[in-house]
């Protein structure tokens, strides 16, 4: 009875891994579809400089818009856009998108905002994707220093060296690099010396696990010392509440982003927050 049994549940096991498999060509027959008719959309979340209080920047967020599943945020869709390598078509999309939107906000007054951009590991160790990057800031005129383009630990540490020589060379032209989701991979403070990343992002994690006394909090003030010693700003991810947002400060952290400020919003939207925060530099 119990053969019998087991039998029965291979059989549902091979049935849901079958259906699993027929659910992801169809996602990824969609993600190709909405890639051609241009369905994922861009949300930008600001980052706030604690010097000033300001917004300093933005982070590019992808969503997509489905025809008939409506918004759908990245995890819905991310992963197999990276297994399939979608994400190259895809990524070049999002980039293009948000160089695009990073020129119309600098003529229309709003100065000196960065654009940071998420990269997949697939995007970073395509052959071309020096010449894709160059390609996009050409095309679209954007000025190369506000591009901040941010790769986690676990791409800079799947083909260091190759990371290493693609990020040197990007970077000849003024893009900046930031180091995503740091705590949360290898963490290695080995080779964060070898990176020549511009800024670094403490994982929300940490930030929202942070108590008086605490682990993560010990770890964040050594992380924003450390970074600081080797010339780095420190993003920090996942600010919620206002005492999070004052630790941070009293750390001395440089720059925050969280749903305290804002959650990731339609451009449009980004300008009422900038309209209430700095008003556009009149006749530029
Ligand atoms: P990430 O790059 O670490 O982005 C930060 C994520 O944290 C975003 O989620 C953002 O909405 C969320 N977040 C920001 N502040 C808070 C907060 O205060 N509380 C909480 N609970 N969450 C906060 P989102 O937009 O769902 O993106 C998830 C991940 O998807 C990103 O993590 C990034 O790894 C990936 N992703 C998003 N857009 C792109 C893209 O254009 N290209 C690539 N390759 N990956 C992307
Ligand atoms: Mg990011
Ligand atoms: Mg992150
Ligand atoms: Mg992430």
């Amino acid at each position: 009875h119990a053969k019998e049994q087991g039998k029965d549940q291979f059989k549902f096991f091979e049935q849901s891994a079958n259906e699993m498999m027929v659910k992801k060509i169809e996602l990824q027959y969609e993600i190709r579809r909405g890639i051609r008719d241009r369905e994922f959309v861009l949300y930008y979340q600001p980052q706030i400089d604690f010097l000033t209080g300001l917004i300093c920047g933005v982070e590019a967020l992808v969503r997509w818009q489905h025809p008939t599943r409506g918004l759908l945020p990245p995890f819905e869709f991310i992963e197999l856009a990276e297994e399939s390598g979608l994400i190259v078509p895809l990524g070049e999309q999002i980039l293009t998108e948000a160089c695009r939107q990073s020129v119309i906000w600098e003529n229309a007054g709003y100065k000196d905002l960065t654009m940071a951009v998420n990269f997949s590991a697939k995007q970073i160790n395509k052959k071309d994707i020096v010449e894709v990057v160059f390609g996009i800031l050409r095309k679209t005129g954007m000025r190369p220093e506000l591009l901040d383009i941010e790769i986690t630990e676990s791409i800079a540490m799947e083909n260091l060296e190759n990371t290493l020589s693609i990020i040197k060379k990007i970077k000849n032209k003024g893009v900046k690099f930031s180091l995503d989701d740091f705590g949360t991979g290898y963490s290695s403070l080995n080779y964060l010396h070898k990176l020549p990343i511009d800024h670094l992002k403490i994982d929300k994690q940490f930030v929202q696990n942070m108590r008086p006394g605490s682990f993560e909090e010990v770890v964040i003030k050594a992380t924003i010392e450390i970074a600081h010693s080797m010339n780095l700003v420190v993003v920090a991810e996942g600010v919620e509440t206002k005492e999070q947002f004052e630790a941070i400060l009293a750390y001395n952290g440089d720059r925050a982003q969280g749903y305290l400020f804002s959650k990731p919003v339609p451009a449009k939207e980004l300008e009422t927050l900038l309209n209430n925060d700095l008003k556009p530099i009149e006749g530029s």
